[in-house]
């Protein structure tokens, strides 16, 4: 495995669990909202497919990609925080977990929310790695963005 042996042994563990088994696997035939992320550093690629119900919920998630374990674990522990949140709901989840990849800390009300997300925070510790961890957040972002302006 490409993971850094200095990451904590727990946190390994829950990384290769959602790198070996992701969540949320498979694109939606029919999404509101789609996005692409590739990072040239790794060459990590995800598509993160996002459906809508009629009260602006997200409520279908579907991602692909290759790549190393973070991007894909990272990609994976992102879209089980999606489901029932409005799409202002999950870019504030990605302005935190942004924050976090960039030194701050979680307040012990995200972490426990974000779950084992917060397994990821080690990875801040090897700044090559961070874009990797990232992948699937900015996609996400990048998503939101671009169906934004679809909607003017
Ligand atoms: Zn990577």
């Amino acid at each position: 495995m490409q993971l850094p042996s200095e990451l904590d042994d727990l946190y390994q563990d829950i990384i290769l669990d959602h790198y070996r088994s992701p969540r949320h696997q498979g694109l939606l035939d029919a999404p509101d909202l789609r996005g692409e992320g590739f990072n040239p550093f790794c060459g990590d690629q995800v598509v993160l497919t996002l459906g809508l119900d009629e009260a602006g919920r997200i409520d279908a998630v579907g991602f692909e990609g290759q790549g190393c374990s973070i991007s894909q674990a990272s990609a994976s522990m992102l879209t089980d925080h999606l489901q029932g949140k409005t799409l202002e709901e999950a870019e504030d989840l990605v302005r935190t977990f942004k924050g976090v990849m960039q030194g701050e800390e979680f307040t012990p009300e995200q972490e426990e929310e974000l779950g084992e997300v917060a397994a990821l925070q080690g990875v801040k510790q090897f700044p090559i790695r961070i874009k990797c961890a990232l992948l699937g957040w900015t996609t996400l972002q990048d998503a939101i963005t671009a169906y934004r302006k679809t909607q003017g």
